[in-house]
């Protein structure tokens, strides 16, 4: 089978097509015919060196496609399902041995592309709004890059549930998508400051919450733009890595708080990785939620799809098809 294999950290051009030997599916284990391959932020990070993987490695960590075999034990999937996963390395392939336990149901109505699509970025979007922090109808929150592939999806969740949005983003194109997906005030942070734009439309009152996943270079403002007692969410880190904080500054913006969680620990249990998974697909399958395929690429072309992500070229999803 074909696949992507990186065997050194580095950029875009280190992302090289491989012929190998398909995987079997281990005890526990099915083996999934891969339809579609999400691609993510985080693939960026692992194959550029800044979140450190052992080499060599297969990116990816979400897809979506057929059960073509199990191994023995599984229980939780049988042949011919149509499944998806998210957190699970080595995405970028034809084919994937994925524990039978971290493999999520795709109902009908949702075709494999929308599944790879959303799933990972769906289930954080879900985190963030319904398990990190408590969040009050009416409350504002800033989602920065919020035409991205996590921000489109976590503006139209926070909207459902009651949240205000104020979304930073690059673009006008960025800003119209934004506002589509629900924000109530969009602020090109390119060319305005996203601190006194926020202050202004909260009459000076400030956010309950901060979605930051741009960091370096919006942190120090974000955490500026709190209102007391409101909370950081440092998510990622897409302009580079955050200095360490000094806990003061939570004292000194209002006894804030502030987390860094990441998906795999608000998936740990089967239960919790199946009700996010389950809602995310299921709100996909009756339209309520809407996923953005900014472009699918042929996993040949994985190197095109990584420049135009970390080139802030793209809206929405990137997509691999094996
Ligand atoms: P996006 O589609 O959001 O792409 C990143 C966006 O960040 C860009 O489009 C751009 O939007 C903005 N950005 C701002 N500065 C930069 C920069 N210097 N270089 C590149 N991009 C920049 O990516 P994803 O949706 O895949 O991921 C969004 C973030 O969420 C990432 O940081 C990722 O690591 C994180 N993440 C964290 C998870 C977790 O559980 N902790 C899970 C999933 C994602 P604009 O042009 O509008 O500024």
């Amino acid at each position: 089978m074909r696949q992507i294999r990186v065997n050194e950290a580095g950029g875009p051009e280190v992302l090289a097509v491989e012929d190998v030997v398909a995987p079997t599916a281990g005890d526990g284990e099915a083996l999934v015919r891969l339809h579609a391959a999400g691609v993510n932020f985080i693939d960026v990070n692992q194959r550029s060196g800044a979140y450190p993987v052992s080499l060599p490695f297969t990116p990816g960590t979400e897809g979506a496609g057929v059960v073509e075999s199990i191994g023995a034990g599984v229980g939780e999937v049988s042949v011919g399902d149509r499944v998806a996963f998210a957190g699970v390395p080595g995405a970028y392939g034809e084919h994937i041995a994925v524990r039978a336990n971290r493999l999520v149901p795709v109902p009908d109505p949702v075709d494999d592309e929308s599944a790879a699509a959303v799933l990972l970025q769906g289930m954080t979007a879900h985190y963030l709004v319904h398990s990190v922090c408590p969040v009050v109808e009416g409350d504002w929150c800033l989602v920065h890059a919020a035409a991205g592939g996590v921000g489109l999806l976590l503006t139209q969740l926070a909207r459902r549930s009651g949240l205000r949005v104020i979304g930073t983003v690059s673009t006008p194109e960025k800003a119209e998508r934004a506002r589509d997906a629900g924000a109530e005030r969009v602020v090109d942070y390119s060319e305005e400051d996203f601190a006194a734009a926020v202050r202004e439309h909260t009459d000076g009152a400030g956010v309950r919450v901060v979605y930051e996943s741009v960091g370096k270079t919006t942190f120090d403002r974000s955490l500026g733009v709190l209102a007391p007692r409101g909370y950081m969410v440092l998510f990622g880190q897409a302009s580079g890595p955050v200095a360490p904080v000094d806990p003061r500054s939570l004292q000194q913006g209002g006894s804030l708080y502030m987390t860094r969680p990441q998906l795999a620990d608000y998936t740990r249990s089967r239960e919790e990785l199946l009700w996010r998974g389950q809602e995310v697909l299921g709100l996909v399958g009756s339209g309520e939620l809407r996923v953005h395929v900014h472009q699918r690429y042929p996993l040949e072309q994985a190197s095109e799809a990584h420049r135009a992500l970390q080139g802030r070229r793209t809206t929405g999803k990137l997509i691999l098809i094996p």
